[in-house]
């Protein structure tokens, strides 16, 4: 038996908390990063690192004399909102893409001076690897190269997703927790998994995969606006949900589509059913989380609490 010393095996169990602490963000921001800004004005984040593909809550706590108070993350407007009106308190949530290089980013938040001037502060967050499963294939080429026709309709979807990304619906649609979109399914796969097909990096998957059985009901896990309801080419009979703020929920592979464009939809209501549409091996609900372009871990919204 290899001898370890006591200091090592304690670190090693600090270690496992480490690792469990991000699934568990309670209620109430709890800081482990506080920067105290000009004007009174101090920023506020749950971690200073985050990995690639997760959630970074935040908080910037402003006097109520400053209003117009902005911020920045990963090159786009990073919204920020009150849970009441009179709270002194703005929320934000980053959310770090599953792509995004590794290294030392800012969070910058700037709000009008008492001379009209901008006022800027910072909060430096170290982006670190996710940890992600990689699958190598080898098969056919002639399996790899899709043909022109469906590679033009693939790209044709893509543009449609850019154009929602971009929009950012300057309000909050939803409200409370974030859920589940199956009824008791709490874990999921496959977020971030790398693909090297014929030794050639595919896109990443973007999404969690929960298995369950075609026909299984798909609900919106949170209030908001159905900005796509339509067959895409690889995911299938697709919902998009616009939640406000930058932040979309989108549903995949449905074996049926509950919900029509510019629908509201509330928490909870059913939007669909899971199939195996698109390009899929069996069926299962295909869940995405976007934030601001940031393609995030799904399942971290859901562990969060408002
Ligand atoms: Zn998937």
């Amino acid at each position: 038996m290899t001898y370890v010393p006591l200091i090592q095996r304690k670190l090693a169990f600090c270690a496992v908390l480490l690792i469990l602490t991000p699934a568990l963000i309670p209620t109430r921001l709890v800081a482990q990063i506080h920067r105290a800004c000009a004007n009174g004005v101090s920023l506020r984040s749950t971690a200073g690192t985050a990995a690639q593909g997760s959630l970074l809550p935040t908080e910037v706590v402003a006097p109520k004399t400053i209003s117009n108070v902005t911020s920045e993350w990963d090159g786009h407007p990073a919204p920020l909102w009150r849970e009441s009106q009179n709270s002194l308190t703005l929320h934000g949530l980053l959310g770090v893409d599953l792509e995004k290089a590794p290294g030392q980013y800012e969070w910058k938040v700037s709000w009008p001076g008492p001379n009209g001037d901008a006022e800027f502060c910072s909060v430096t967050i170290t982006v670190r690897p996710g940890k992600f499963a990689t699958e190598r294939l080898t098969v056919e080429q002639k399996f790899v190269q899709p043909d022109p026709e469906q590679e033009k309709r693939a790209e044709e979807d893509q543009k449609k997703m850019r154009a929602i990304y971009d929009t950012v619906t300057p309000e909050r649609l939803w409200d409370g927790k974030f859920q589940f979109p199956l009824k008791g399914v709490t874990t999921g796969g496959n977020f971030g998994r790398r693909r090297i097909l014929n030794g050639e990096a595919r896109s990443p998957h973007a999404g969690v995969d929960f298995p369950a059985a075609a026909g299984t009901a798909v609900f919106a896990s949170q209030s908001g606006k159905v900005v796509l309801a339509e067959n895409l080419y690889y995911s299938g009979n697709t919902v998009v949900l616009d939640h406000g703020y930058g932040i979309y929920t989108m549903y995949a592979h449905l074996s049926k589509i509950g919900v029509q464009p510019d629908e509201m939809v509330k928490v909870g209501a059913e939007i669909g059913k899971v199939g195996a549409t698109g390009r899929v091996t069996g069926p299962h609900l295909h869940w995405g989380l976007t934030i601001n372009h940031a393609r995030v871990n799904a399942i971290q919204i859901a562990q969060r609490q408002p």
